[in-house]
């Protein structure tokens, strides 16, 4: 068996040290079976990715792994659809305000998303009357 008892990742061109963990050798390095873990479960990076993106925009965060796995097993090659196009696919929160929470959750396109955007109030605190004490500077648009 050419590779499996060698040192170096088996995935080809990869030039890193096999991962090993106590007495078990893995076959890829830790950059490789990350990328591979991630191939194999995309809910849970997805998750993890959703969580993170939470954290830094300030919004709650409550959801559990199980449920968004439930949503997106929903909705039929959801992983193929995800990206930065206006048709692919986003998670969005129902109620904004509630934030990331079970059952709070729908897969919706990302053009439909900023339609909601507008159609919801989300906006008003932007164009609500401005008083000349109030920057325009901080204006989104
Ligand atoms: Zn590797």
């Amino acid at each position: 068996m050419k590779g499996s008892t060698g040192k170096i990742c088996e995935e080809p061109f990869c030039r890193n040290k096999k991962k090993r963990k106590g007495k078990y050798l893995h076959k890829k390095c830790a950059k490789h079976i990350m990328q591979e873990y991630r191939k194999k479960h995309p809910a849970r990076n997805y998750y993890q990715h959703l969580k993170w993106s939470a954290k830094k925009r300030g919004i709650i965060f409550t959801l559990t792994f199980e449920h968004l796995d439930e949503v997106l097993k929903a909705t039929p090659n959801f992983f193929k659809k995800t990206g930065l196009l206006g048709k692919s696919l986003t998670v969005d929160r129902k109620e904004t305000h509630l934030g990331y929470a079970d059952g709070n959750i729908q897969v919706i396109t990302r053009t439909k998303n900023s339609e909601k955007y507008w159609a919801e109030d989300r906006h008003y605190k932007f164009t609500g009357p401005l008083t000349t004490e109030q920057n325009t500077d901080d204006l989104p648009f």
